[in-house]
């Protein structure tokens, strides 16, 4: 790998419109289980679709075999054949997403995992992500657009969920509004919006709401979104 030609296609976390990660409770969920219940590394794959312009979804995780050590995961090549030759080819296309834990270490990747980025940059026809993850649940999601082969690092992921909608009957039934005054807020206050909305899952339209979307990206401005309760 040539570090220098690598570091002159990474755009800074700050350029607009870059390109983030949508992935639903489930998922989450699924790549802490294997985090948090593993000493060693561990990897993952995940069947990923693009929404459009800068939102991709991580449909569903994969483990596969391999051999790990504390900080190395290795694909067992023998198995690991057997285990993709039993994958429908239209789901072997899905696969955009390579994902490993560091355990208790930074999130920074390796310059193994870089490597390794590389290799799956120059296969792919459209694009690819690379995800790290530790046990203080923090992530680091870097995800290659071929088409403008651009190397975004550092990427936001925002995570879907149902609403308990009985427990948001039981509340509505049991929380009283009294009135108030409105309070008033600056102007740009309501006017920030982001460049580009997410769409809803087309898969599941029943399960995710306009209301839960917004109420996600609300808890995400915050800053303290998902980031505890699960460990
Ligand atoms: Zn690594």
């Amino acid at each position: 790998m040539n570090l220098t030609t690598l570091n002159q296609s990474v755009i800074p976390y700050e350029t607009p419109y870059k390109p983030r990660v949508l992935m639903s409770a489930k998922v989450y969920t699924d790549i802490l289980t294997l985090v948090h219940n593993f000493q060693s590394e561990i990897g993952w794959q995940g069947y990923v679709r693009k929404q459009n312009q800068n939102t991709y979804v991580i449909e569903e995780i994969l483990v596969y075999p391999q051999r790990v050590t504390g900080t190395t995961v290795e694909d067992d090549h023998e198995k690991f054949a057997a285990w993709i030759g039993q994958i429908p080819i239209d789901n072997l296309n899905r696969i955009r997403l390579y994902g490993h834990s560091h355990v208790n270490m930074s999130v920074y990747p390796s310059g193994t995992d870089l490597q390794q980025f590389e290799t799956y940059k120059s296969q792919t026809d459209d694009f690819y992500i690379m995800m790290i993850v530790n046990k203080r649940n923090e992530f680091r999601i870097d995800i290659y657009d071929k088409t403008t082969d651009k190397h975004y690092v550092g990427c936001e992921y925002l995570i879907s969920y149902d609403e308990n909608k009985a427990l948001l009957a039981e509340a509505r039934r049991l929380v009283e509004r009294k009135t108030f005054p409105r309070p008033t807020f600056p102007a740009s206050f309501h006017q920030w919006e982001e460049p580009d909305d997410l769409e809803l899952f087309e898969s599941n339209p029943h399960s995710y709401t306009l209301a839960v979307d917004e109420t996600a990206k609300a808890y995400k401005r915050a800053g303290y979104f998902f980031k505890k309760g699960l460990k």
